[in-house]
């Protein structure tokens, strides 16, 4: 099956009892059951519930893995993850990486004994260097938030096989529609499903997505023990939002490609981030593993000066100015003082983000007006 049928057909069926066509939202915290212990396969909402089960598995078919585990948000999918460890064992992320994820790593995990390392992972031979016996998982994102590196995930994928280091992807900035780590040699696919997925800015989940049925194991384990699901309104939300992924993101990508075409040839923008720029370095390596470049585009303007670039995100009419990115509206943010405000400014600059860094997520409106609205909000400077 396409991705397309995928996204509409995979993991739902009419509704046995009365042929709904939706998957129904069932708002039940526990199941009745006929005599103690005999039950329908559901016992109790945190364990089970079958709205959340239809996504679990549409979601795995959409990353072509077997299982799919939801979490309340992409960071409980990301704290799942890290339980898997003990004490002792070492974890190296990029170093260009989504905030909380670096946040939960270094303020959270890091005090229950497990060690991390932050190495810039678009050259996959710096991963070769930092490895020691320790090392248990390598963390990648790509593209990566908010500079729009590619991080070559088979490369990766061969130095984690080789020693048995698990690979985790977040692919929140792709969505499976442009991307699949599974097939590229990942363990672990990880979604914001807040973000491109549910794709209309109405809910916050997260997702992991595995073939390995021992990993699954624990993680669905973990799921339940620790408790942090998703309800099934928001599941609800979810699969409908899935049910038009390859339409939305196709037109993200369209769009996307035409802001930063646009954004490269003015004169008051000195660079703009964005893979499917033939001058990007990780242009020819976006081509490879995914099937479009995304909607996300960053730029900078000429003169490098941060009232200016406020002026700009204050100026927009189209663009909303918020965190959080993948929804059908564009959004604007400032990484420096929002989405990655948790990482020391050092760490910041040392890894090439500038305060004056302007991220869009390039939403589905009509284009014209994207570029009207960047026109006139960059002629306020
Ligand atoms: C938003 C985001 C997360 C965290 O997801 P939440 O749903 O906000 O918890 C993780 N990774 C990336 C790349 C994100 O954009």
């Amino acid at each position: 099956m396409k991705f397309g049928t995928k996204a509409i057909h995979a993991g739902v069926q009419p509704d046995p009892t009365t042929g709904a066509i939706m998957t129904p939202i069932y708002q039940t915290s526990t199941y009745v059951q006929e005599s103690p212990g005999k039950h329908k396969g559901y016992e109790y909402a945190r364990t089970q519930n079958p709205t959340r089960d239809a996504l679990q598995a549409n979601l795995a078919a959409l990353e072509n893995g077997k299982h799919g585990i939801c979490y309340a948000s992409g960071l409980g999918a990301t704290d799942a993850i890290l339980k898997l460890f003990k004490p002792g064992d070492e974890i190296i992320a990029s170093s260009d990486l989504y905030g909380g994820t670096y946040r939960i790593m270094v303020r959270v995990f890091a005090e229950f004994g497990l060690t991390f390392k932050f190495v810039s992972l678009d050259n996959p031979a710096n991963l070769e260097a930092a490895l020691t016996d320790k090392t248990r998982l390598v963390w990648i994102e790509t593209p990566t938030n908010p500079l729009l590196r590619i991080v070559d995930i088979v490369a990766i994928a061969q130095i984690t096989q080789q020693r048995g280091i698990r690979l985790v992807v977040d692919n929140t900035f792709a969505s499976p529609y442009l991307q699949n780590p599974l097939n590229l040699g990942a363990d672990l696919v990880v979604h914001s499903v807040t973000k491109y997925i549910g794709g209309h800015s109405d809910t916050v989940m997260g997702a992991i997505v595995t073939n390995d049925d021992d990993m699954a194991a624990r993680l669905k384990f973990i799921q339940n023990a620790c408790g942090a699901v998703p309800g099934p309104q928001d599941c609800f939300l979810a699969l409908r939002g899935i049910k038009t992924l390859h339409v939305r993101m196709e037109r993200h990508c369209q769009n996307a490609q035409r802001v930063a075409e646009y954004l490269q040839q003015h004169p008051k923008v000195s660079q703009v981030y964005y893979p499917g720029l033939p001058d990007h370095p990780g242009h020819e390596l976006a081509k490879r593993q995914m099937r479009g470049f995304g909607g996300m585009a960053s730029f900078e303007l000429v003169g490098d000066s941060l009232p200016e670039a406020v002026r700009v995100m204050e100026s927009f009419e189209v663009f909303s100015l918020g965190e959080s990115l993948g929804g059908v509206e564009s959004l604007c943010t400032h990484p420096a003082s929002m989405t990655h405000a948790s990482i020391p400014k050092p760490e910041r600059e040392a890894n090439g983000l500038k305060d004056t860094l302007i991220r869009l997520s390039v939403g589905i409106e009509d284009v014209d007006d994207l570029i009207e609205d960047l026109e006139r909000a960059i002629a306020q400077i």
